[in-house]
């Protein structure tokens, strides 16, 4: 196959490019994502990523509407368009000012997504090793850790009802995760500790107890019928 690269690698090589500039107004082309239905009609265009000079200014462009109007009666124009590799310029139709925008990659916000992948796929490699190994410490730490994305904590939560001890539980109460999915992932975690350590929690004084206690060793209350 001739591409070989997956969309993820394509993007950061490009990234790591200087960015060619537009030959008709010599403004840096930005990144464009190909949308996906337009790769799939008929019309792709070969490539997840194109170059393309947005400057409203830009010769080509502002020109492109007159030409269009006159030539073929459209309200239509056209963009500067470079094929990643090559510095050959071509046109690409836009049928607005906005038109295609949506699609510009933000160098900045890209990094930044593809630090966050590369954070979540280490931590979920890191989870691989803690549940084969029962390393329930460190799952701890990474289910609670703010830094963690948030995949990796989510997941952290999932394992530690398998690997997890009683101990484990008070950190897991104490922590907070402000997304209702980590939290529900977590509140089965205790559950299942609870079930695989035949204990519960007091209703009195939440202290762990075992499921059959009568009366609570802690608080002294009774535990009949509750
Ligand atoms: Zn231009
Ligand atoms: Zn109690």
């Amino acid at each position: 196959m001739f591409h070989a690269e997956t969309k993820d690698q394509v993007l950061e090589r490009l990234l790591r490019e200087d960015k060619p500039k537009c030959p008709y107004c010599e403004t840096e082309m930005n990144l464009w994502e190909v949308p996906q239905l337009t790769a799939c009609d008929g019309l792709g265009w070969g490539t997840p990523y194109l170059w393309i000079c947005f400057n409203d200014e830009c010769t080509l462009y502002a020109n492109g509407w007159e030409n269009m109007r006159e030539n073929y009666g459209r309200n239509s124009s056209y963009r500067c368009m470079c094929y990643p590799g090559t510095h050959k310029p071509e046109c690409i139709p836009v049928f607005s000012p906005e038109g295609a925008k949506g699609q510009i990659i933000d160098a900045q916000v890209a990094k930044q997504e593809q630090v966050l992948v590369q954070k979540t796929k280490k931590g979920l490699a890191v989870l691989d090793t803690c549940k084969v190994e029962k390393n329930y410490t460190t799952t701890i730490k990474m289910l609670t850790s703010a830094e963690q994305p948030q995949r990796v904590r989510l997941k952290s939560a999932e394992i530690i009802g398998e690997i997890g001890t009683i101990e484990c539980i008070e950190p897991i109460r104490n922590a907070k995760f402000g997304n209702d999915l980590i939290q529900k992932a977590a509140d089965d975690s205790i559950k299942k500790i609870h079930e695989r350590f035949f204990t519960r929690e007091c209703p009195h004084c939440a202290e762990i107890i075992k499921k059959r206690a009568k009366i609570c060793k802690h608080c002294n209350q009774d535990m009949a019928g509750k």
